[in-house]
């Protein structure tokens, strides 16, 4: 047992708010429980935030999480103002933890629940979409955010997915995409979850528009078993799915790695109940719980969470999942542990035990990257602030053109305007001036150009965006918004 060889390292890190209280919780029930852990500490969060580093983590912690490549994190406490980063996006994109994995189940009727059936789990692609936090303000009054999906990155995440459904024994794979508005991102995201689902014919497969998927979700979770989406969709659909479920308080989260990988309750440092011992520790518990599947400690998982499923049977609550006439003994963050603790040899007798069979993570195959598609300029979209109408600009464009580029059309946040716009659209000081070359493929130099051109004339653009054809299917939105 003091065999050094025979302990998986992992690096751990208190973090802020009840997060002390409730890493302390868990480890206690872990090693009771017989997890192998060599724990390494690192300090994150608010105090490294206020000692200067703008992301709340120092730089000699990144040795440690190279070395362990086992993150299990508390929850911390993100500084209010500008100036700050969040940890937690930079560990996810830093350490390309790509695959965020939030299990959501009900405990009816031990926790109270409009959903006693629901038991699934969101897989949530976790660097892109959104979250790549390049934004801009372009005008005096638009603000831009680009949304960047890449093909790799849906690869990874959809194959995730499929093999993660098979290796525990579910059924059916949901997509969520908005590809009805967004047809070449989410697009993407939705081409790709065919694709390689064509290659897991045993498992059930359906993509809904995530609008309507959202409704069903909140209404009749249990037609859901695993679910895969952008970034965006998971964040927030992963937090309903938990609340639904029961509570926030109870789930726990893996956030996947081709390297490292990072363990956490979905919950944050809940600042109000710091210290007092009286936060539910157990969505930290079942991050632990993934985190010793991962390991290959599934016997140790398995009863962990057996003993929990007990505790929360026998009655034993903390206040957040108290319910008059279930609940028979209120406990606080460690008596809750040691509830658990005292039950680790006990199933559960009415919710179902939980079974893991001893195996390590499934490896992803490597990617087969797509030959390079054969690219063609075709024009460029010149976005302008302008406080005047459509038709005066377009009487401004037309003196820029330049060779084979013509004006074809300005639109205005996605509405064209030009020509033939209607007189009750709403516009902002932000065009897009699209000039296509009628002609087919043009040189670069002649976006160079007109650009050069549009700058003598004072027109005040403040980007361009190449249109391209990838053999020979427009790569760019064609219509006019929807
Ligand atoms: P929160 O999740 O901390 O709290 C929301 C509500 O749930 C509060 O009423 C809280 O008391 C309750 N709650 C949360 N966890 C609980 C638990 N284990 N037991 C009992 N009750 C619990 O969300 P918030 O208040 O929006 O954020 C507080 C801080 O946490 C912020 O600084 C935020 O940035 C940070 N945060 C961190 C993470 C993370 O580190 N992964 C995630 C989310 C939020």
């Amino acid at each position: 047992m003091s065999d050094l060889s025979l302990k998986a390292p992992i690096t751990v890190a208190y973090g802020d708010g009840i997060g002390p209280d409730i890493m302390r919780a868990s480890l206690d029930v872990m090693l009771a429980a017989g997890a192998q852990l060599d724990i390494e500490t690192i300090e994150i969060g608010e105090d490294v935030y206020n000692r200067g580093f703008s992301s709340g983590i120092e730089p000699s912690a990144w040795d440690s999480l190279r070395r362990t490549k086992v993150f299990f994190k508390a929850p911390i406490t993100t500084p209010q103002g500008g100036g700050f980063k969040s940890l937690n996006v930079t560990i996810r994109k830093s350490l390309g933890l790509y695959a965020n994995v939030r299990p959501c189940a009900a405990y009816a009727p031990f926790v109270a629940t409009k959903h006693p059936a629901m038991d699934l789990v969101i897989v949530r692609e976790n660097e892109e979409d959104l979250y790549a936090g390049i934004e801009h303000r372009q005008t005096d009054e638009v603000f831009q955010c680009l949304k960047l999906i890449t093909r790799p990155g849906c690869e990874r995440i959809v194959r995730y997915a499929f093999e993660y459904t098979r290796a525990n024994g579910r059924k059916k794979v949901t997509c969520f995409t908005k590809d009805n508005i967004m047809k070449l991102t989410d697009g993407l995201f939705h081409k790709v979850f065919d694709e390689i689902g064509a290659e897991y014919p045993d498992l059930e497969q359906e993509h809904w528009i995530v609008d309507i998927g959202a409704a069903k979700l909140a209404d009749t979770p249990e037609m859901f078993d695993v679910l895969v989406m952008p970034n965006l969709y998971g964040d927030i659909l992963s937090d309903v799915a938990a609340q639904i479920a029961g509570s926030v308080g109870l789930a726990g989260s893996a956030n996947i790695g081709e390297q490292v990988s990072m363990f956490e309750a979905i919950h944050g440092s809940a600042p109000r109940l710091a210290g007092q011992d009286r936060a539910n520790p157990s969505g930290l518990l079942l991050g632990g719980v993934m985190m010793l599947n991962h390991l290959g400690q599934s016997g140790v998982a398995e009863r962990v969470h057996n003993a929990w499923l007990a505790t929360l049977e026998a009655g034993v609550h903390t206040k957040d999942v108290w319910q008059h006439g279930v609940s028979q003994q209120l406990v606080g963050t460690q008596g809750f542990a040691e509830a658990v603790i005292a039950r680790l040899d006990r199933e559960p007798q009415t919710l179902k035990p939980v079974r893991y069979t001893a195996s390590r993570p499934f490896q992803l195959p490597p990617r087969k990257p797509q030959a390079p598609a054969r690219k063609e300029t075709v024009g460029v979209d010149l976005f302008v602030q302008w406080r005047g109408g459509a038709d005066d600009l377009a009487g401004k464009l037309k003196t820029i053109e330049h060779g084979p580029l013509a004006l074809k059309m300005i639109t205005n946040r996605g509405v064209k305007v030009w020509p033939e716009g209607l007189p009750e659209t709403f516009c902002t000081d932000h065009w897009r001036c699209r000039f296509l070359n009628g002609d087919g493929p043009m040189e670069l130099t002649d976006i160079v150009a007109l650009s050069s051109r549009a700058a003598l004339a004072g027109v005040d653009f403040i980007k361009t965006e190449h249109l391209c054809t990838f053999d020979g299917e427009p790569g760019f939105s064609l219509g006019q918004g929807q």
